[in-house]
């Protein structure tokens, strides 16, 4: 079944009223499992809907039309849909007292033009509004169907979601479900080959989408229920798990790296610390976006030159002038002091150069060095990226976070 979105109003046009419908509408029907072809904004004009709507009949099974249903003369929605299908406009008695009664509780007079909202297409079904006076409407035909919901979100959101979902899904037989794998250390073209096979099955289908510096993949069942649906996606989600093992990092869509990152910290018991050369604070950030993080992250340094890396972290001066401070040996000592300087049990460390200038043959632009120290011991690691100074700075947090994320799981392990 194929659907269609129409929003109306010259408003949506003119950039005055963003198009929150659309987003609303598009994602339920993406839930619903419906696919949806084409979406059209349009004007208060009958002229112009009433050519839209024809060709949108041409194409779709279920038109769905958003706004125009108004007591006032720019709302021509009803007519014109009302027109194209053949039918004429007939009151509806529940509508017109439910609209009275609901002016009155307003203490709003009720004018000539408030019955317009009273009118509906003969033979349609009525979609009563508990927020507002427009009814909704849905004209069935054979081969098409038109859903007409008012504008304002707070009356089309609830009416969708009490009414139109229903309706809609008593008549799509299947369902879609979905299940996100959110993997981190693992670059998008590897990830990519080591599941073509996965890549090229239909149902359920197995997409990858690529952010900085982790991949998401998202398996998708079509099935008759949720259930048939569950099933064919968990064998697919085993499967991820034993292709990519300790590189995924959830299976939770809401769950973010720092998140899993910090229930790692928490649930060892860990005390953490940030010293911080190109990326200034970010990866501090990163882990403070974490609520409850406190308990584990009491703070972090921000030492941009030699001479902070010196005095707050105690990297040594002969360090410094041999290998330079985008150098493993100095993202090693930045680990280390910083653990010491804050008493905590682990402290990552960024150091590199994230360009625009800067950069040598030997050491170019987009190198950077992280190292982690835990409880003793310290490691680091190299990375090369290409791009502009904040993809460089965005792509060494999250290298950050995935090295701690594996030091941890390494260090803990057994
Ligand atoms: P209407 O039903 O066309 O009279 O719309 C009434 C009000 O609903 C408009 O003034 C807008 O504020 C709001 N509205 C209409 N269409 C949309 C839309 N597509 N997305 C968000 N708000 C809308
Ligand atoms: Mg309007």
């Amino acid at each position: 079944m194929t659907v269609e979105l129409i929003c109306v109003g010259t408003e949506l046009l003119l950039g005055n009223t963003v198009n929150t419908n659309a987003a609303f509408i598009s994602e339920q029907c993406a839930m619903l499992g419906l696919s949806m072809y084409y979406q059209s904004v349009v004007g208060d004009n009958a002229g112009r809907l009433e050519r839209l709507l024809c060709t949108a009949r041409e194409r779709s099974d279920v038109i769905i039309l958003s706004g125009g249903l108004g007591p006032t003369q720019d709302d021509l929605t009803k007519e014109t849909a009302a027109e194209v299908m053949g039918r004429k406009l007939v009151e509806d008695k529940r509508a017109k007292q439910e609209i009275q009664a609901c002016l009155e509780k307003l203490g709003h007079t009720i004018t000539d033009n408030n019955w317009k909202q009273a009118l509906v297409p003969e033979g349609c079904k009525v979609l009563y509004n508990a927020n507002g006076t427009a009814p909704g409407i849905i004209i069935e035909e054979k081969g098409t169907c038109m859903i007409l919901l008012p504008g304002p979100p707070n009356e089309l959101v609830p009416m969708f979601q009490e009414q139109v979902y229903p309706y809609l899904r008593s008549r799509q037989p299947e369902v879609i479900c979905s299940k996100m794998v959110k993997l981190c250390g693992i670059g998008e073209s590897a990830a990519e080959t080591a599941i073509l096979d996965l890549l090229a099955e239909r149902n359920p289908t197995v997409a990858p989408y690529a952010k900085t510096g982790e991949v998401h993949l998202r398996i998708t069942a079509k099935a008759a229920d949720e259930e048939t649906a569950g099933s064919m996606i968990a064998p697919v989600e085993e499967e991820l798990y034993r292709r990519f093992g300790d590189c995924v990092y959830t299976d939770d869509p809401d769950v973010t790296l720092e998140e899993a990152v910090a229930k790692l910290l928490e649930s060892h018991g860990l005390t953490i610390t940030t010293a911080e050369s190109c990326t200034g604070g970010l990866l501090a950030g990163r882990l403070v976006n974490v609520p409850g993080i406190s308990g584990n992250f009491k703070e972090g340094y921000i030492t941009y030159s030699n001479e902070a890396k010196e005095k707050l972290l105690g990297v040594s001066h002969a360090t410094l002038e041999a290998y330079g401070a985008v150098s493993p040996q100095t993202a090693a000592e930045m680990a280390e002091g910083g653990a010491k300087a804050a008493g905590a049990d682990l402290c990552v460390s960024v150091t590199g150069i994230a360009g625009p200038e800067g950069g040598t043959q030997e050491k170019p632009v987009g190198l950077v060095y992280i190292g982690c120290y835990c409880r003793g011991r310290v490691f680091t690691e190299k990375k090369l990226y290409s791009g502009s100074r904040s993809k460089i700075r965005e792509y060494s947090v999250a290298s950050a976070l995935t090295f701690l994320r594996k030091v941890i799981l390494d260090e803990t392990a057994g």
